[in-house]
């Protein structure tokens, strides 16, 4: 099992289940409300801790409620989480509201945008620790840019899940190790509207990419095309399922991408099977009776 440095943001979900929308200068009532732990760094950390990884996060938290909860339940996963900073910002949140089987959501990244490359700087150690560093692009991409540099510096794979899709700077791209979009999120990472096969391709091992129900693709280190079928399973919330992907990857990078892919594959089918994005990534139990 691998060492493995995230960074990325945490956010808490805030769910409100509502028979309609609320119109500009409308009050409704809600049926229900709840919160959930969540932001891609997180759900990636927790999918990796749960699959049996030794898992560090860098992350900005505020000074407020949410902050204190999810910190604390970064630790009860065995995350450390010596490297998280709290800042004089609203921890990053995300306002769901749930209507006729649809949704509407605004995401206030707050003390995920205070994530900056000095915080990097001051975890140095950390990078010297990893295996492997992963990250979103859901905290600026200057600190996304120095945690490639760190990670090159010593010698770590960087994998980059580009998510939500953003077009990557050229000297970024050189740096990744392994990228991991979606279709959509290929195009757009590359800027390229090259078919995705000629873009694997033309990266041999560099690139994998999800494919939801279907699984995921990438080329081989000989450049062949290799994809990897989905398991079929009954799904119930896809939510997460990206995440649970890309932190197991990240856990089982030791075993090599195409162990690595097919773990992942799993535990993230797995992941879609159960409600939620954090309460339905699997133990290393679970995805061992799973692949029996
Ligand atoms: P994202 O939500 O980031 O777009 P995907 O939808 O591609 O990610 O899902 C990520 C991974 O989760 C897929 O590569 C696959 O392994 C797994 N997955 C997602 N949906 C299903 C499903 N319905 N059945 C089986 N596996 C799934």
């Amino acid at each position: 099992m691998s060492r493995v440095l995230l960074i990325g943001s945490i956010n808490m979900d805030l769910v409100v289940e509502a028979d309609s929308f609320p119109r500009q200068g409308e009050t409704l009532f809600g049926h229900r409300f709840a919160t959930y732990p969540g932001g891609k760094g997180a759900n990636q950390a927790v999918a990796a801790a749960r699959l049996g990884a030794a898992v560090s996060l860098i992350a900005c938290l505020g000074k407020d409620a949410f902050g204190d909860q999810l910190l604390a339940g970064l630790k009860a996963e065995g995350i450390d989480t010596r490297w998280i900073s709290r800042v004089d910002q609203a921890t990053g949140m995300a306002s769901i509201t749930l209507a006729g089987g649809d949704n509407a959501i605004m995401v206030v990244p707050g003390a995920n945008h205070a994530l900056q490359p000095a915080q990097l700087d001051a975890a140095e150690q950390a990078f010297i620790d990893a295996d492997v560093v992963l990250a979103q692009l859901e905290v600026p991409l200057a600190t996304v840019e120095h945690a490639a540099m760190l990670a090159a510096r010593h010698g770590k794979p960087f994998i980059l899940n580009p998510a939500p899709a953003q077009s990557l700077p050229e000297s970024l791209q050189q740096q990744v190790s392994l990228l991991t979009p979606n279709e959509y999120e290929l195009a757009i990472a590359l800027a390229s509207q090259q078919p995705w096969q000629q873009l694997l391709s033309s990266r041999p091992a560099g690139i994998v990419m999800t494919q939801g129900s279907q699984g995921a693709s990438y080329a081989d280190a000989q450049g062949s095309l290799q994809q990897i079928a989905g398991f079929p399973v009954l799904a119930v919330d896809s939510t997460g399922a990206g995440d649970t992907f890309n932190g197991a990857l990240a856990a089982f990078w030791p075993l090599g991408l195409a162990e690595a892919v097919r773990c992942a594959n799993a535990a993230a089918a797995l992941s879609v099977t159960k409600q939620g994005a954090q309460s339905g990534m699997p133990t290393l139990t679970e995805l061992q009776y799973f692949l029996e």
